[in-house]
């Protein structure tokens, strides 16, 4: 699956002309076959310090945008066939390369006030995002990472630890090579981002981490390199082949150059790079374009160590040279562009990044048998399962018997080609051999099965029938209580002899309970409840049916008296008020990051500002700006305290995952309570009434309700990190949905509207039914 060999796709950029900069001379012709850039040396630069005879320079470019091309253009045009590239399963690249202030950064991250400046890596993540979200044929799992290389030192721009330690106290970032010769990289952390606004979140951490760490002293962000990479695996359901590919977005250093004055001749091209790292880059790329190269001088630097699969390996690359073409900066310009030349000629190869799965393997495989299994039963008529059916056995013993019987010397036992058959029929005969007296008339099988049959059968009757018992007394003497209950309460309102105080005696009860009293002895009800839980094992088991009716009425009654009902609503209350809370600090993350964000555009004029200075006087480069420090100072500032909002929003995240664990454990304890009090209740009538069968059921409920259950919490708690718990809390914030409590709880109605005690109430008929049931039964084993 490979796109072939491609050339690195290249292309130029020309940053708007700033207000006082004398523009340069150049013409840009995107018409031809090939659209070119062609720029004229200024005469004086050229009497000054090039001593040739040309003058004008003409660079081939995939295509040129000039100064007025707008952000969404570039990305349209440059990022989005990488991106697409990338959606597929092939590794992409784009690296922006150009002198300090030549729009690299403008390019890749974006400017920092208008949102139409969005660069290409946020505009990437919405894209791929949007893609993904579009693709439900495929599951996707996207990470994110952000690396800064600063003299040769790898730092992980989204190290959490970031807020306690300064840079250059973390963990560096160092390259590991293992025996395929893959770069992996140690101490950089990949973080998984679900959604646009959580990469945008990591993005936006990265570059205020980055800012943060730069000093007038070291001017990090032109002698840095800067690494965002998008990493994307994906699968299609039921397939064991794994995708995964990675997108690296590229701000490199600064591409200035030391001129060596006083040399003259071709200054240009022996001027000394001021990053060492470029100059390995350079001499990467001149090894790559060299036909018949073999080594490739990768590890002189960690940068090329990095970007090694990019450059002449299995990747989609793509340059953007950053042009600077005010009259100062051409040649740079031009140094850019023989650069990007280069580049131009060196092939790549993508091919797909595909793994297999061994877990998913296994079960390809398992489908694959079965397949074939009922292929061979379509071609031999029979379906196949491991042992022969009860019919097939009957009509073997008979084909054996006949065959034992023939006294025809060429008659044959012809079973068909069935190993399970052939098989049995050995052993049918190495029966007979062995015990001629049992092979008698009937044959073994037929006898052990039918008795087994029978002997089930009277079990199961006896324990559906032990069941219905327990069930009839259990339920006689819960209305014999709710009888006395009633009769408490009707005195007690004769004493006081006023409706109204039923309800203040029952701060649980809701009006609409208290209007129809028998609504808390609804099957509806219990059935609500009981699909919301596991169900209770007690009775579904031996029956293999749904929880008995007089189970659930039982179950009803228990889970209304039962005194964690009023812990249950406490934590609904309780965890309405987080999700309150998280909203608020969601809309506060977004506060703090506009007031990071004015303070960073205010520093970059405050930087701006000062270059203009030092250009106009020059022995005032580099000296302490009290003004640009107090204002570093304030972001420093506002970071604290939107990692602290940040910090208390994840906090909150814990405990409302927390509390929902509590409601969904809460609520297993109510139906292990009953399970433990309906089994003893069982109990207590066997032990009255002796001469009744004992059920095994009633003592082996326990460990396989807690199976139940366990499965059932961890259910549920991916279920609630599955919500939107760590989405971006800032820009979300309108639309905070942890997932909402699963529990179905009902205010427990007031013990003063219990059950009618006569009449046809729904336990009655239950109780008639069940008397039945058990009628029916004796019938049937009589
Ligand atoms: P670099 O990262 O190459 O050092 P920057 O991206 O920081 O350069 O650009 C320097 C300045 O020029 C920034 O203020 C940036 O906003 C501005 N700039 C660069 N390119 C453009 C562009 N195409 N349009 C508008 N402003 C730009
Ligand atoms: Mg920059």
């Amino acid at each position: 699956a490979a796109m072939g060999k491609e050339t690195i796709r290249v292309f130029a950029r020309v940053k708007p002309l700033g207000r006082r900069q004398q523009a340069g001379s150049y013409a840009v012709d995107n018409e031809e076959p090939l659209p070119s850039l062609e720029i004229t040396v200024p005469h004086d630069l050229a009497d000054g310090f090039i001593n040739n005879k040309r003058e004008s320079y003409k660079f081939k470019f995939q295509k040129i945008f000039d100064q007025e091309a707008k952000q969404d253009v570039i990305f349209d045009s440059i990022a989005k066939p990488v991106a697409e590239c990338v959606l597929a399963g092939y590794n992409g690249t784009i690296f922006a390369y150009g002198q300090t202030g030549s729009g690299k950064t403008f390019t890749i991250t974006g400017g920092a006030e208008r949102y139409s400046d969005r660069g290409i890596i946020p505009r990437t993540l919405s894209y791929i995002f949007n893609q993904l979200q579009k693709d439900s044929s495929k599951v996707y799992t996207t990470h994110v990472s952000y690396l800064e290389i600063y003299n040769e030192c790898g730092y992980d721009l989204l190290d959490p630890r970031h807020e306690a330690s300064r840079m250059e106290d973390l963990p560096k970032v160092t390259i590991m090579e293992d025996s395929d010769q893959n770069i992996h990289l140690k101490n950089l952390s990949l973080q998984q981002a679900t959604n646009e606004e959580e990469a945008l979140n990591l993005l936006f951490l990265g570059d205020t981490n980055r800012m943060i760490a730069e000093t007038p002293m070291n001017q990090a962000s032109s002698r840095s390199h800067c690494i965002f990479t998008i990493h994307i695996s994906s699968k299609e359901p039921g397939s064991a082949t794994i995708r995964r590919s990675k997108l690296h977005l590229v701000d490199l250093a600064g591409s200035e150059r030391v001129a060596k004055t006083g040399i003259g001749g071709h200054l240009l091209t022996e001027a000394k790079y001021i990053n060492l790292s470029l100059h390995y880059l350079e001499q990467v790329i001149i090894a790559l374009a060299e036909k018949n190269r073999s080594h490739i001088p990768y590890r002189n630097s960690m940068m090329t160590s990095v970007l090694r699969d990019s450059l002449g390996g299995n990747c989609m690359t793509t340059m953007i040279s950053t042009l600077a073409m005010d009259k100062r900066n051409i040649d740079e310009s031009i140094s850019t562009c023989r650069f990007a030349q280069r580049v131009a000629l060196i092939k790549n190869e993508a091919v797909l990044n595909e793994e297999i799965d061994p877990r998913l393997m296994i079960v390809q495989l398992k489908k694959e048998i079965q397949d074939l299994k009922d292929e061979l039963a379509l071609v031999t008529g029979k379906q196949r399962t491991s042992e022969l059916s009860q019919e097939e056995l009957l009509q073997l013993d008979e084909l054996i018997e006949a065959f034992l019987k023939d006294n025809d010397a060429d008659s044959s036992l012809d079973i068909g080609a069935d190993m399970r058959k052939i098989k049995y029929c050995f052993v049918h005969m190495k029966q007979i051999i062995n015990h001629p007296m049992a092979s008698g008339k009937k044959l073994l099988s037929q006898d052990i099965s039918e008795e087994k049959n029978s002997n089930e059968e009277v079990e199961k009757l006896k324990g559906l029938l032990q069941q219905r018992d327990n069930e009839i007394n259990i339920l006689v003497t819960m209305l014999k209580k709710e009888k006395k209950k009633a009769q408490d309460a009707l005195s007690q309102l004769n004493a006081t002899s006023a409706g109204s105080t039923v309800l203040e005696q029952s701060p649980y009860m809701s009006l609409e309970e208290s209007q129809s009293p028998s609504r808390c002895f609804s099957l509806k009800d219990a059935k609500d409840f009981s699909s919301s839980v596991p169900r209770l094992p007690l009775l579904s088991r031996a029956t293999g049916e749904k929880m008995s009716l007089g189970c659930q009425e039982a179950f009803e009654v228990f889970k209304r008296d039962h005194a964690d009902s009023i812990t249950i609503e406490d934590n609904k209350q309780l965890l309405k008020q987080r999700f309150d809370e998280a909203k608020y600090l969601g809309e506060k993350l977004n506060e703090v990051r506009n007031k990071i964000n004015h303070l960073k555009g205010k520093i970059i004029q405050r930087q701006i500002q000062r270059a203009a200075l030092a250009v106009s006087n020059p022995s005032e480069e580099l000296t302490f700006d009290p003004v640009e420090e107090n204002l570093r100072m304030q972001v420093e500032e506002e970071k604290k305290s939107y990692k602290a909002v940040y910090g208390r929003f994840k906090g909150l995240k814990v405990e409302i995952e927390h509390l929902q664990l509590l409601m969904e454990k809460v609520k297993l304890k109510l139906q292990k309570d009953f399970e433990v009090w309906w089994s003893e209740e069982a109990k207590k009538f066997q032990q009255e009434k002796p001469e009744m069968v004992t059920s095994p059921n009633t003592a082996t409920v326990y460990p396989q309700f807690i199976r139940s259950s366990q499965h059932l919490s961890r259910n549920s708690s991916s279920d609630t990190s599955r919500g939107s718990l760590y989405e971006d809390p800032a820009v979300k914030n309108n639309s905070i949905t942890f997932g909402n409590p699963t529990l179905e709880t009902r205010t427990p109605p007031s013990s003063s509207t219990s059950i009618p005690l006569t009449g046809d109430s729904q336990a009655d008929a239950d109780i008639l039914a069940f008397i039945k049931a058990r009628q029916n039964i004796l019938q049937k084993k009589g």
